[in-house]
């Protein structure tokens, strides 16, 4: 019996092995075509990505991958890796299964279609360009929903691809509550006589010099260049190519201080998680965060909770006056709170870290409404302008500005979006349990000490992968359920001092 277990459990992994290579070729042809491809070879370049792409999901769906899935799942003792293994490869196995074969290859020629559309929509600020191919790709995953089955809520079922265990139930409870207190905050802070200038933060930031910045803060901050490597891209990403290549893209702007260096902190963020999955999960599909959310948390964590804090700052503003003259009389105080001015704004990438989270909970309801409430293309942009208008108190002057300024809807990402805001709740959850065990962390970032905390992170989150499920590796971590109550603390603390109430 020992044997025959050891023997399959090699095969299986053996299996997962290659469908990793071809995830891994997937990503650097992915990489390549975002970073340096010339633009006439994209075409040829998307045939290479189709036919991989089918071919890993033939191994995904195989005869052989369903014996697998059935002899480990029969076992009634797997160790807990083998037992996570088993569930995500049937996760994925179910999820591609239950879809008709040719509706799913119709839906990817749909997407590809509609990626294009909304490009040239965005461009020309124009929705009704857009919205047959939106409509068209609502219908595909109203239909594969009903495949899949759902109890409560149909946009369940999309929220628990990007985030194992989630449901409208749980996130309803979520959002309200932090809905209330960013908005409540929100109404303090404009009424507040405090104003904050920032305009030191747009000026002219030689590029070779943001770069070094960059490339300096990334290697003190953990990132291992030497198992990565930072490009320049039009949207900044983080992409895994297998151990010890784990990338980064970011856009640099001449005339903005914050866009590139935050980026790459973000993205920084999301790599050195990637970096520090343990070696011992190759082979095993879990070689990857525990979910998009948690994904989030480390990147939101590094970028807002550290790379935002006055500790950070401390650390790192001498030498960013030496190399940027322009802040020279530019107080540490003043760039701290510059850096953390609040402002509603349109553009959800643009957003402050406090009014992010509104942005995410606009398109949350509207996707909500889509899926439970039988919400149409047609009527989608006057609601996403309304909801602007009644939280943030602005409103959209075109399509571009509003409703067409994201790519996820264009890509059929649906039930994404949540994974954002989720990010920003287990970021703090999971940084008040570090400051519990690390009570002097704010001292150690001060004197530029950032071992400590990539050890804490590494040890509780990083290298467990997916071998958990968000709620679990949460509850593992913090001994608690996910509550909002840790990130609405941080962020009352934060801009009660910000903005002196
Ligand atoms: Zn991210």
């Amino acid at each position: 019996m020992q044997k025959e277990f050891e023997d399959k459990l090699k095969a299986f992994k053996a299996y997962m092995q290659d469908i990793e290579y071809l995830s891994s070729a997937l990503s650097a042809l992915y990489w390549d075509a975002r970073v340096c491809s010339p633009k006439n070879g994209l075409h040829f370049r998307g045939e290479v990505l189709g036919f991989l792409s089918s071919e890993m999901y033939k191994r995904q769906t195989s005869s052989k991958m369903e014996s697998f899935i059935d002899y480990f799942q029969s076992l009634k003792e797997a160790d807990e890796i083998t037992k996570a293994m088993t569930d995500r490869a049937r996760r994925e196995y179910e999820r591609s299964m239950l879809i008709p074969k040719e509706r799913y290859r119709a839906y990817v020629v749909a997407v590809s279609d509609s990626e294009a559309a909304w490009e040239l929509a965005k461009d020309e600020a124009n929705y009704s360009l857009f919205r047959p191919h939106l409509a068209k790709l609502l219908a595909f995953n109203r239909e594969f929903i009903e495949y899949w089955g759902y109890e409560d809520s149909k946009y369940d079922k999309l929220l628990d691809y990007y985030e194992p265990g989630m449901t409208v139930e749980k996130l309803d409870t979520l959002f309200t509550e932090l809905k209330k207190a960013v908005i409540t905050l929100l109404d303090r802070i404009k009424s507040s006589p405090k104003k904050i200038d920032n305009t030191f933060l747009r000026n002219d930031y030689p590029i070779d010099v943001q770069r070094r910045l960059c490339d300096c803060v990334l290697k003190r901050m953990g990132y291992d260049l030497d198992a990565g490597r930072v490009d320049v891209s039009v949207h900044p990403f983080t992409v895994t190519l297998g151990n010890n290549d784990v990338r980064i893209t970011t856009h640099y702007y001449s005339k903005e201080f914050q866009s590139a260096l935050f980026s790459c902190i973000h993205e920084g963020g999301h790599a050195i998680y990637e970096q520090n999955i343990s070696e011992k999960l190759t082979g095993t599909m879990l070689k990857t965060g525990a979910s998009m959310g948690i994904h989030e948390s480390q990147s939101r964590l590094y970028e807002n909770i550290l790379g935002r804090s006055r500790a950070f700052w401390t650390s790192f503003y001498p030498e960013t006056q030496e190399v940027f003259p322009q802040f020279k009389d530019v107080s540490l105080d003043d760039f701290y709170r510059g850096i953390n001015a609040v402002q509603p704004s349109l553009i959800r990438i643009e957003a402050d870290e406090l009014t992010y989270s509104l942005h995410i909970i606009i398109r949350y309801e509207l996707e909500k409404a889509i899926f439970d409430g039988g919400v149409s293309a047609e009527e989608l942009p006057a609601l996403w302008n309304e909801k602007y208008r009644e939280y943030l108190g602005i409103e959209p002057q075109n399509d571009a500005e509003g409703i067409l300024q994201d790519m996820h809807w264009s890509s059929g990402n649906f039930g994404y979006f949540p994974s954002y805001a989720l990010g920003n709740l287990y970021g703090a959850q999971f940084f008040h349990t570090l400051k519990k065990d690390m009570p002097d962390i704010a001292q150690r970032i001060v004197k530029g000490d950032f071992s400590s905390l990539n050890d804490w992170l590494k040890s509780h989150i990083h290298q467990h992968g997916a071998v958990y499920l968000p709620e679990e590796l949460v509850k593992k971590v913090t001994g608690e359920e996910l509550t909002v109550k840790y990130f609405i603390d941080y962020l009352n603390n934060k801009y009660s001092d910000i903005y002196g109430f």
